[in-house]
Parts: C-alpha cells; structure tokens; sequence
C-alpha cells in the first residue's frame, strides 16, 4: 500500500483506503507569509491537522516545513494522493507525478462525481446549467427525500415556506451551540502562530477560543447538535438575519466539511433520518439537503467545469480597489449599521452564515464596483470554511455577477429595503433604508440605484431585470442622484 500525502482539507476517514494506510501530511508555513489569513482560519487547519497526525500516531510522518517540496524532499517511498481542492494545488501535483513516484486519486469528498457532473452538463450541451436542474437529478441519482421516482411530499422545492423575515424577537430562542473544547494542540498551535507574528507573519480577525471542529469526533458532535436543536426551523428563517443571534438556525457545518472531516452523504443522512422519525419538517430537511449536495456540490462542480480563467471574469469592469478598513475587518471604517454587524462578526470568528456574506458584505461590494478578484482573495483569507473552488463561482460568479449571467442570470443587488424587511438591523442605523439622498440616505439604497444606472444598458437586454429597469426609469430625480455621486457612476 502507498503512503497517502493527505493536504489539511482531506482529513476524514474517507481520504484514506484503508484505517492503517501510512501517511503523509506537511504542515507548509510559507502560504501564511504570502498574505494575510484570519488568525483564526490558521488556527483551525493547523489545529485540525496536528489533531488528525495525533490520531494516526506512528502511521503518520508529519513534516513541519516551509513549502511542499521541502517536506517532499525528505521522504523517499512511493505516494500516492487524492485530487486536490484548487487549480494551483492540481497542476503542482501534476507536475510533481512527472518528478515523483506519485499516483493520483479521483477527488473524495463530494456527493457527485466529477464524471456524473460532466454528463449532466454535457448532456445540457454545457448550457443552462441550472442549480435547480443539478439538484433534482442528483436527488434520484442519490435516491435522497425520493419515492418512486418522486420527491417526498410532492414537491422538490419547499422554499414558498422557507425564506421568512426575522420573527419580531431578539433570538430565535435556540440553545446556544454546542462549542469543541480546547486542548494542548491548541495551545500549542497558538504558541506557534504568536511566534510567527513575532516573526513577521501578518494576520487578520480577532484570536479566540477555537469556534468550529478540528476533530472528527468534535465535527459528528456538532452535526448531531445542529440536527437535534437548529435543523427543526433551518429553512423558515434562512434568509434573515437576526442582530442578537448570530448563528441562528445554521449549521456552522461548513468549515468541517470543507476539511475533509464529515461526508456530505452523512450530514444529509442524518437530516433525513430526523424527517423520517418526525423530528424535522419536510421544509426545513429538504432546505437543509438542497444546500448540501445542491449547491454546494454545484459550486464544487462548476469551479472545474468553467475552467481556470473563470477565476479572472469581470464581465462588469469593477476596477475599485477594496478599502482597507474592509480588508482589516475594522467596523470602525463604515456608519452602516449592517456592514458594521457583519464585519464584526467576520472579525470575531471568521465566519458570518450567508446571507451577510452575499446580502450585506458582497452585495455592497457589487453597488459600489469593488474589484471582483480582490474580494474573492479578501474571502478566502477571512472566512475559516473559505478555500478556492468555493470561493471563486460563489463570489465571481453568484455575488458579484462578474461571469456576465452563467451561474446566476441577473445580479443579487439589493438596495435597503430588502435589507430592512430581512433583518432587524436598519432600526438602530444612523441612515434610512428609504432614503437615498441628503445626509441620512442609506448607501445600498443609494449604491442599489447608482448600480442600475452604471449598467442600464446591459440589464436592459435582460428580461429578468426588467422589472428594476423599470424602477429606475421611474425615478424623478435620477440626474440629481447621479450629480450627487461621481464616484458611482
Ligand atoms: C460570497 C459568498 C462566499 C461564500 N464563501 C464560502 C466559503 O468560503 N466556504 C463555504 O463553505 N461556503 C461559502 N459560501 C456559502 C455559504 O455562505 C456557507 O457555506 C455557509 O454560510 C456556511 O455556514 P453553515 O455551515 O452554517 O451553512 P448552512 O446555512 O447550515 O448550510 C448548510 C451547508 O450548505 C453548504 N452550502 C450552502 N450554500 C453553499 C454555497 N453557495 N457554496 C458552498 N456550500 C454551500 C455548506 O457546506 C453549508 O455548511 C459563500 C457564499 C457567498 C455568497
Ligand atoms: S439603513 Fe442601510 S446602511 Fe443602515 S443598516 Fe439598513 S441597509 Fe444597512
């Protein structure tokens, strides 16, 4: 049997052939000098893994270097490897099986293949590659919520009943989450990461006590808590957002899933089994199933399948270079009250769930033309579940619509209003989501109109954006607006 070289997101059992298998991991800090990560996302693999190398004790070698080739340098037997997670991380593997004795795998860790992916696309003619379309086939496919062919309950699609404003209360009144408890890997781990800032290496965020699952044990833990206690009223809220409740019925399963600790088969097995014993409504389970084997697979797929320049699409030419209050995560650097919450929290713990990210956070990013591919860099280094091929359709492609409509037909714009109805956070703000004009004028509101205008002529040709074209025709004092704001038009 080869000696697996494991990277820090391959870290369940399902990386490995066999519970013996030798082992391979190199702990590679140059990446952490090239730019700066949240303290916190460092944290996490570098705990996650050392935990992972504890485990497998002696079936482990466990090289702490500064690059790959160093640690590659000093083993000298036959490895073999499973597809890694990025375009950069593929093509150096390729190039080491050109150098090395070193076989490689097909990817793990997802719901579909990359072959069943490419023969639902192909068959599409690579066009009109809709998630909706993706899902529904890998429901039958995987035989999940279906019955004779049939979705479960009648309908593939619950989210008439999902997606409802916050509830006129702080919280959702959940339990508070149930948290891994730190140990000496962590200590240590932190030890290392202060001496590394003592040496230069520069971090974002806040440090803190270790928020998300480094270990398989804590990851099946977490899974089993968000099944018992949030999975119940996931799709009712989904959309909102709650000032006092940062977690609110979310998962917080992305960051061990991305490391490779739990399958997506299982997190979904899990919330079928709970609507099969009565413990979770149709709505909540097939919301939660949709997210993990629909769009996340959906991400992961179309990351391979637009090919590596998808990653460089500016379809809207946003030039503006990304502040650096925001790249610092300081809240300090903005009055709007949802842009302050969101930062917050993104500095606090590396992760906000996703409406902040694609409703607060990338929504104004897209009004105010901020660079496409500076924010997909800012998203990876500040968000603890942020890898590449997550990251590059979910900004490029979903938020900031700079793929021109492939993976989204029209742009996730929202101006203040949207956000009033959606969270409980316009209230104590010092602008007003219904004004977009004069000294309390709400900058989405303002952003949301100016973005319209920038690509009137664009979004014209577009049937789905009509509507909003509409609007903007509407506008009375559209030429004052436009005098008022030269850096938005
Ligand atoms: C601009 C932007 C950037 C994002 N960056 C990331 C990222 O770096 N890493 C990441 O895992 N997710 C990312 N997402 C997707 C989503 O926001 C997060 O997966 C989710 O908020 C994580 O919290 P959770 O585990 O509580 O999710 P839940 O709300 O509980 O959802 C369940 C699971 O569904 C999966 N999922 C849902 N939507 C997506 C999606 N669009 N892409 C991939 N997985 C999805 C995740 O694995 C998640 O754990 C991003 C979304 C946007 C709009
Ligand atoms: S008024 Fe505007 S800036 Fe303030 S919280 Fe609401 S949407 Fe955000």
């Amino acid at each position: 049997m080869r000696r697996r070289w494991l990277f820090g997101d391959q870290l369940g059992p399902a990386f490995l052939d066999h519970p013996d298998q030798p082992v391979l991991m190199i702990e590679a800090h140059a990446v952490l000098r090239r730019r700066p990560f949240h303290r916190q996302k460092a944290h996490l693999i570098l705990s996650a893994m050392r935990h992972r190398a504890a485990e497998l004790g002696d079936q482990v070698q466990y090289l702490i270097t500064d690059t790959y080739r160093e640690g590659l340098a000093q083993v000298d037997e036959p490895l073999d490897v499973v597809q890694p997670t990025s375009w950069n991380a593929l093509h150096f593997v390729d190039q080491l099986a050109t150098e090395l004795d070193l076989e490689r795998l097909p990817a793990r860790g997802y719901a579909t293949t990359r072959a069943e992916f490419a023969r639902w696309a192909d068959a599409r003619g690579g066009k009109r590659l809709l998630m909706e379309d993706f899902y529904r086939d890998s429901r039958l496919r995987l035989d999940v919520l279906v019955e004779g062919g049939e979705p479960v309950e009648g309908r593939w699609n619950f989210d008439a009943e999902n997606r409802e404003p916050p509830p006129r209360t702080d919280t959702l009144g959940l339990p508070e989450p149930s948290w891994p408890t730190e140990d000496e890997i962590d200590d240590q781990v932190r030890e290392d990461l202060d001496r590394l800032e003592r040496e230069g290496v520069r971090f974002v965020g806040e440090d803190g006590p270790r928020t998300f699952a480094a270990t398989r044990a804590e990851a099946l833990n977490a899974l089993d808590d968000f099944v018992a206690q949030r999975l119940p009223i996931f799709g009712r809220y989904e959309d909102a957002i709650l000032a006092a409740d940062r977690w609110m019925s979310h998962s917080m399963l992305s960051a061990p899933l991305n490391l490779g600790l739990l399958d997506p088969m299982e997190e979904v097995a899990a919330a079928v089994e709970a609507y099969r014993h009565g413990d979770a409504p149709i709505a909540s389970v097939e919301g939660f199933v949709r997210q993990v084997i629909g769009w996340r697979d959906y991400i992961w797929h179309l990351y391979w399948y637009l090919g590596e320049d998808y990653r460089d699409r500016n379809e809207l030419a946003a030039e503006v270079d990304v502040p650096d209050w925001f790249v610092e995560l300081d809240p300090e650097g903005t009055d709007a009250n949802c842009l302050k919450w969101a930062l917050t929290s993104v500095r606090e713990v590396g992760w906000a769930h996703h409406i902040p990210r694609l409703m607060v956070l990338s929504n104004y990013a897209l009004l105010r033309g901020w660079n496409p591919q500076q924010m997909t860099d800012w998203f990876h280094r500040s968000f603890v579940d942020g890898y590449d091929w997550v990251m590059v359709p979910n900004v490029v492609g979903m938020s900031q619509h700079a793929d021109g409509g492939i993976l989204a037909t029209k742009p996730y714009a929202g101006g203040g209003n949207y956000i009033n109805k959606m969270t409980d956070l316009c209230g104590s703000c010092v602008f007003d989501p219904k004004v977009r004009r004069g000294p309390t004028a709400c900058p989405f509101t303002t952003g949301y109109w100016m973005f319209l205008n920038r690509h009137r002529e664009r979004f014209s040709r577009n049937q789905r954006m009509f509507r909003m074209i509409n609007g903007l025709n509407r506008l009375s004092d559209l030429d004052e607006l436009v005098a008022e704001n030269p850096e938005l038009r």
